[in-house]
């Protein structure tokens, strides 16, 4: 079956979602870049998420790849767009399980994976690790949240249910399963830290699997789906507390404050990892976060590429001054990982995912 056959059968298969051919994927991005999906389904339930993916697998003689797309807050998108289906699932449905009568085992394997100063501020870093508290005694309660469900919303929610947890990744403009893919951090805390079981799609069983979270790996801006692109994430039940949500909301108000100070959301977040903790260089003296480096050793803040900038506030964040392409984002990304080649010999990670063809 070719593509044009395809979106023909697909549409009168599912009159009810939107589908569209050569769809231009940018304005779904924090970055607003990106060229055009062959062919671009939304989904809103995982019901229907789940219908689609039999249909397509289905049309074997299709052959065409899937991508799915969160809220396009970590993603490139190549100026040539991505080839074959791409899926966007808005499904976010939050249920607050029954009590727990025993204690969960909290024993998650990322309680203390260093969050390797994400935050950075020109004059100091952000202290929000400072504010870190323990809920641990607290009740706990199981969560299960939809990986369409809009991150912002889903921490709002449960507070003004009395739960809290996720205070630490406010202001991150994720969708649960975007969160979950790149295992998100804030604050002190990673996202693995609260993960209890997770619902997947497998594109090679066609079946459903809830797999608990301690059968996965977990790592600072890792998680094991980055390699198993077959598995579509569905939802996920978080081990969350009925914890003081006056603190919580303070950590809200404080990250949103002192993050949309430094964060620009014309990016697509950090573009580069921070370094390993043991990785440092005499000349800056203790472990330093990229954006630091950027600025302060490479002095490249405010470098411009097209319509591609090192942002002024963040020189970890490229930011779209309104024409950037992919091509100049990469162009700028390229000049700096060369220039920690070149006078340090590292190589420095991407921490945004290009997704197309480069
Ligand atoms: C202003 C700003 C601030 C940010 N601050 C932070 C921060 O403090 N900490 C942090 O860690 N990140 C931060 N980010 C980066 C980003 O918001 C997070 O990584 C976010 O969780 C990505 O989620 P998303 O839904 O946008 O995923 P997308 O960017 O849409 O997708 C990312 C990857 O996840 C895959 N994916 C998405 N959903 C699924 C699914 N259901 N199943 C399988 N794969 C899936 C996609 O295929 C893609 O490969 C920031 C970004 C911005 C723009």
């Amino acid at each position: 079956m070719n593509y044009l056959r395809f979106f023909s059968s697909l549409k009168s298969q599912f009159p009810s979602l939107l589908i569209k051919k050569n769809f231009i994927l940018a304005p779904l991005t924090t970055l607003k870049i990106g060229g055009p999906a062959d062919i671009f389904i939304q989904t809103s339930t995982n019901q229907q998420l789940i219908k689609v993916l039999k249909y397509i697998f289905n049309c074997r003689s299709l052959k065409s790849p899937i991508t799915i797309l969160g809220n396009g807050s970590n993603v490139l998108i190549s100026d040539s767009g991505i080839r074959g289906i791409v899926i966007k699932n808005t499904s976010s449905n939050i249920k607050i399980l029954p009590n727990i009568s025993t204690p969960l085992n909290t024993n998650t394997p990322t309680h203390h994976l260093s969050t390797r100063h994400a935050e950075y501020h020109p004059k100091q870093y952000l202290s929000l690790k400072n504010k870190d508290y323990d809920e641990s005694g607290c009740p706990q309660v199981l969560v299960q949240l939809d990986a369409g469900t809009p991150l912002p919303y889903a921490i709002n929610h449960l507070i003004k249910k009395g739960i809290t947890g996720l205070q630490w990744f406010a202001y991150i403009p994720g969708q649960i399963g975007g969160a979950i893919w790149y295992n998100i951090h804030g604050g002190n805390h990673h996202i693995s830290e609260y993960i209890h079981k997770i619902t997947l799609y497998n594109q090679r069983t066609q079946k459903l699997e809830t797999i608990p979270a301690t059968n996965f790996k977990w790592n600072y801006d890792t998680s094991p789906f980055q390699k198993k692109p077959h598995l579509i994430i569905l939802s996920i039940t978080l081990k969350l507390y009925k914890g003081n949500t006056t603190k919580a909301k303070n950590i809200i108000k404080e990250w949103i404050t002192q993050k949309s100070k430094i964060q620009p959301t014309n990016s697509a977040g950090s573009a580069f990892k921070n370094l390993p903790e043991k990785t440092t260089v005499p000349i800056w003296g203790q472990h330093k976060p990229t954006g630091w480096i950027i600025d302060q050793q490479l002095k490249l803040k405010g470098k411009q590429i097209g319509g591609a900038k090192i942002s002024e506030k963040h020189a970890n964040f490229i930011v779209n001054t309104g024409n950037a392409t992919a091509k100049d984002y990469l162009k700028l990304t390229k000049l700096i990982q060369q220039q920690f080649k070149k006078h340090w010999n590292i190589n420095l990670p991407l921490e945004i995912k290009p997704l197309g063809q480069f």
